[in-house]
């Protein structure tokens, strides 16, 4: 079976609903996970956020305007007026009046995640509805029934499989499945979610939970472009990739796919499909397992990333100082992401500053710090084996006009990354482009 992943504004509309819906029963059976419409994830954060602030009015005003929204949609996406009634009738019941309910009681972070779940509910209620006006049987699959995240936050795969294939097997003749991204519950059994952006990860998660032929992952773009085409012209669609060089495209910004998408394929061993469906028919960008040697794939930007700098001769000729200096990233759970050493200091930078202050008050007492902040990692990925040689140049070279305060190369084999001033990116990205893919 196929896993089909549609994002945000690949159902959007109402017609772009009934495309994906064309799109996927062209397959002889599929299981479809839906995100939210687009733009609904941020307007339910921001309803939450009214809330959290006691601001009910403001709370109640964007809640009716998303309800219009919706309405207007339902009135296009059916054609009989029994299902323009039924769906209006769950919308009202089941999410727009819950909404308003809110607005009655006192604001817990629970209450945050209930809301932030709707907007995936909405849309494969809405779809579903579809299918079943169109006489086409698919079924509605609750994720909440199956995709469940433990104390630490990790999905729980067993949990997964054992609930997600009994459901699958006794609908055998169901060609179709529907069913939400991004949420979940958590070992509470409470409502939560897979991060933002993580419908990439459920249909990643699922694939390989069933063992699917292929993850596809559709979308409004055709296939993992060489460079960000939000901040470069003439980008092109990579047509192969490895999964390694995916992760780290993901991982540092490439935000066509979520960071932890792919290793659930990449462990078993799924192949991944990036596809447009505003172009359906266009080639898209397959990753696999399979490496292709000589050839530089793509670059990707990470915003928001903290340099912090810690120099003291005492680390000269001793043991043991990077690790004093790592622990205390671990004691704060702050993940590091480039590290470049000397004998008489260390530079990293992290993205998460949430325990920055912690963390520079307790990295004192082993030497001078030092924290820039709007910093930006640029990444450059492919082959870029020792072996492979002169790339490392042609990339420095196109990086001459840009200061640079850490370059990072050699962690891996196919990434090498600089850390700029996010002010520099965009120049940045545009002469990589220039040198690398023209
Ligand atoms: P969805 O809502 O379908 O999940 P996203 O907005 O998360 O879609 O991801 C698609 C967007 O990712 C594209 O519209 C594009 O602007 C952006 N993007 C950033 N970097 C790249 C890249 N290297 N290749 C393709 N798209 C990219
Ligand atoms: N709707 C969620 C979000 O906007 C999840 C997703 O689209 O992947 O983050
Ligand atoms: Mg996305």
């Amino acid at each position: 079976m196929k896993i089909q992943k549609f994002g945000g504004t690949s159902v959007g509309t109402a017609q772009r609903m009934k495309e994906v819906v064309k799109l996927f029963t062209a397959n002889k059976s599929s299981l479809v996970v839906l995100s939210a419409m687009s733009g609904t994830t941020n307007t339910l954060l921001e309803i939450s956020d009214y809330f959290a602030k006691g601001n009910k009015e403001s709370a109640a005003a964007l809640v009716g305007k998303l309800h219009l929204r919706y309405k207007a949609q339902v009135e296009e996406l059916y054609s009989t007026p029994q299902m323009k009634e039924q769906t209006l009738q769950f919308l009202n019941d089941h999410i727009f009046a819950k909404l308003l309910e809110y607005t009655k009681g006192d604001f817990t972070p629970q209450i945050e995640k209930d809301i932030v779940s709707l907007g995936e509910i909405m849309s494969t209620n809405m779809v579903a509805n579809f299918c079943k006006e169109q006489g086409i049987k698919a079924k509605l699959l609750n994720a909440l029934d199956f995709m469940r995240i433990g104390e630490d936050n990790e999905p729980d795969l067993n949990y997964l499989r054992t609930n997600l294939i009994p459901l699958l097997e006794s609908n055998a003749d169901t060609p179709y499945f529907i069913t939400q991204g991004f949420i979940c519950t958590n070992h509470e059994g409470k409502v939560d979610n897979l991060q933002r952006g993580g419908s990439d990860y459920t249909a990643s998660l699922i694939g390989a939970a069933i063992k699917a032929d292929v993850i596809e992952i559709w979308t409004d773009i055709d296939g993992m472009h060489n460079n960000d085409p939000r901040y470069v012209e003439g980008t092109k669609p990579v047509r192969h990739l490895h999964f390694e060089e995916a992760a780290e495209l993901a991982y540092f910004g490439a935000k066509i796919l979520h960071p932890t998408c792919v290793l659930p394929a990449k462990a078993a061993g799924i192949p991944v499909k990036l596809l447009n469906t505003m172009q359906p028919e266009a080639e898209g960008t397959l990753i696999d397992n399979h490496f292709d040697p000589g050839q530089i794939k793509a670059v990707a930007a990470k915003d928001n990333i903290t340099a912090v700098k810690i120099v003291s001769t005492r680390m000269l000729a001793q043991t043991g100082f990077l690790r004093k200096v790592f622990e205390i990233f671990e004691t704060y759970n702050t993940p590091i992401d480039m590290v470049t050493t000397s004998e008489v200091g260390i530079s990293m930078t992290i993205d998460n500053t949430d325990y920055l202050a912690n963390i520079v008050d307790d990295l004192k007492q082993y030497g001078t710090v030092v924290v820039d902040h709007n910093m930006c990692i640029i990444c450059v990925v492919g082959d870029l084996r020792s072996k492979n040689v002169g790339f490392e140049s042609t990339i420095t070279n196109a990086m001459r006009n840009i200061p640079i305060r850490m370059i990072s190369f050699g962690g891996s084999e196919h990434n090498i990354s600089f850390l700029v001033n996010q002010d520099d990116k965009q120049a940045a990205l545009k002469e990589l482009s220039k040198q690398i893919f023209q």
